[in-house]
């Protein structure tokens, strides 16, 4: 688990006051230590020369009748020794030596130190002792007490370190001998310590202690943790977007300053989000206005489009309503032979018209649909031949188009083409009652399958509608495609038919182009997607 900075701050703080605590108490508690160890020793030395003075006395009065020490027979010097009176519990050591510095008598255990381990020679190591001890050859000269101090074995950390001092003992006016006291003082480094000093010790221990948990807590938590959680706490606060959250004022230091800091950073951020939000409200208007715009601009071109179509609609219904009024006059004429022939056709036409102007109508009311929904085609496999035949059959019932002659030039078995018949038929009747009218009554309309242009995409059918009337105006040949674009008089061209159908065919995925290389008169290109018979 991660652990939050906070507690690692924390633990860092108390890990370093606990290290700064053990580190001060451990010197302390070793000063501490050295001058009390000093003071014990000065102890010892006169504990140690208390005693010598002591011995040396009590033997100097004991034994009167016997003359010298003599070390083979140490009977009551022995006793002299034993009998003395002193302090309990020290482990003193104390030995009686005669002016030739043999050992006579001795009173508890030699140190360890100058303990022989062999039988031979017995007396090397202890008598070395007494021949090195300077106290002692002193004392033999009748000096009172001489104070020393002894190391066994001298080292920094190991040995036993004693107190020595050496007392002459005076009989009939000379020196008889002399006794050397020994008293372990302890080891050289950390000695010996009496109770007292050791409560002084723990006494000073504790007391560090507290002083530094005391600093530790006022210092460390008040004036840095408390301060650093605060700004913590108020950047969670300001990253959660809070903008009004401010620190209070911080301890006189660096941290301080840093609440300061943090203050008028906040102050800044609140300021710049107030700026922000006008901003974005401005922007928000200005979206709402653009839409609305948009959607100004949406119904305007659909009016404009309803406009141009009801135009185009109404050429378009000026065609069958021609063929219906060509009809009737037939009729009129007729003896009623061909009325079984007509009236079905009257009835086609009529219900062409009512769905060219239902389609406008559908188109021109407002729809969930939208604006396309007047384009949705009925697209099927038709049969190209016949719907030739039926719009020819249309125009040339009409009267004008009596001189005018069909040549319908199309190979049998002709591929079926992916169109919507109905509209077909409208482009036909276009280029057909264009043609006518250019032939002014008189001339010949072909209609024949030519090969498509190299290189272009195959599966389209591409049918020649071409007239041998005067042609297409050279100076309006790039115009005629274009919507309301007419030489015709005004009331008999509207220059909508040529537009339409192109849209109409490009909507089916074909083209419709004039062919501008054609000699003679008119030849329109209608090029039609070819049913993809694999595929259906
Ligand atoms: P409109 O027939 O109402 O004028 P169209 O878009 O059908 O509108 O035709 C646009 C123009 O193209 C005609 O005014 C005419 O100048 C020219 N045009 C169309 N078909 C022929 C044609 N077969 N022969 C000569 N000119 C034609």
């Amino acid at each position: 688990m991660a652990r939050s900075p906070r507690s690692s701050l924390w633990a860092d703080v108390v890990l370093n006051l606990a290290l700064l605590s053990v580190v001060t108490i451990a010197v302390n508690a070793l000063l501490t230590g050295k001058v009390v160890q000093g003071r014990e020793a000065d102890l010892r030395s006169g504990l140690a020369a208390e005693v010598s003075r002591v011995l040396a006395l009590r033997v100097a009065v004991s034994g009167t009748e016997v003359d010298r020490l003599d070390a083979e027979a140490p009977g009551v010097w022995q006793e002299a020794l034993d009998s003395a009176v002193l302090p309990e519990g020290e482990p003193f050591f104390a030995v009686l030596t005669n002016p030739s510095l043999e050992p006579v008598a001795v009173l508890g255990n030699w140190p360890p130190e100058v303990m022989d381990t062999g039988l031979e020679p017995a007396l090397s190591s202890q008598s070395q002792w007494l021949l090195d001890a300077t106290d002692l050859r002193a004392a033999l000269v009748g000096r009172r007490t001489e104070r020393g101090e002894w190391q066994a074995r001298p080292g920094f950390f190991t040995g036993t370190v004693y107190a020595v001092a050496s007392s002459p003992v005076i009989r009939s006016g000379r020196v008889a001998g002399a006794v050397r006291v020994a008293v372990p003082v302890g080891t050289p480094f950390f000695g010996p310590v009496d109770r007292r000093s050791l409560q002084v010790l723990a006494l000073s221990m504790v007391t560090s202690a507290v002083i530094l948990v005391l600093f530790g807590y006022f210092l460390f938590r008040r004036r840095i943790l408390v301060p650093m959680e605060a700004l913590v706490s108020g950047t969670k606060e300001l990253t959660a977007g809070n903008f009004s959250t401010r620190l209070p004022p911080g301890p006189a230091n660096e941290l301080g300053e840093l609440a300061r800091v943090f203050n008028d950073m906040a102050v800044a951020l609140e300021r710049y989000r107030g700026t922000n939000e006008e901003q974005l409200a401005e922007l928000r208007e200005i979206n709402a206005d653009l839409s609305r715009a948009r959607e100004d601009l949406i119904f305007a071109e659909k009016m404009a489009t309803v406009g141009r179509l009801a135009a185009g609609v109404a050429h378009e219904v000026g065609n069958p309503l021609a063929s219906v009024i060509g009809f009737v006059e037939i009729l009129e004429n007729d003896d009623g032979t061909m009325s079984d022939d007509l009236l079905p056709r009257i009835r086609a036409e009529l219900d062409r018209i009512h769905r060219i102007i239902r389609d406008l109508l559908s188109y021109a009311r407002p729809s969930e649909a939208g604006p396309d929904a007047s384009t949705e085609f009925r697209v099927e496999a038709v049969a190209v031949e016949d719907v030739i035949s039926t719009a020819a059959q249309l125009v040339t019932a009409q009267p004008r188009f009596a001189q005018v002659e069909f040549d319908v030039q199309l190979r049998d078995n002709l591929p079926r083409v992916h169109v919507d018949g109905g509209r077909l038929q409208q482009i036909l009747l276009n280029l057909f009652v264009n043609a006518g009218e250019a032939l002014q009554g008189q001339g010949r309309i072909t209609v024949k399958e030519r090969a498509l242009d190299e290189g272009q995409e195959a599966g389209m059918l591409r049918l020649a509608v071409q007239d041998d009337g005067p042609g297409v105006d050279p100076r309006a040949r790039s115009n005629i495609f274009e919507p309301f674009f007419t030489t015709k008089d005004v009331g008999s061209g509207t220059g909508l038919g040529l537009a339409v159908s192109a849209r109409i065919v490009e909507q089916m995925g074909g083209t419709l182009q004039l062919d501008r290389n054609h000699p003679g008169g008119a030849c329109f290109h209608l090029d039609l997607p070819l049913v993809d018979e694999e595929a259906s």
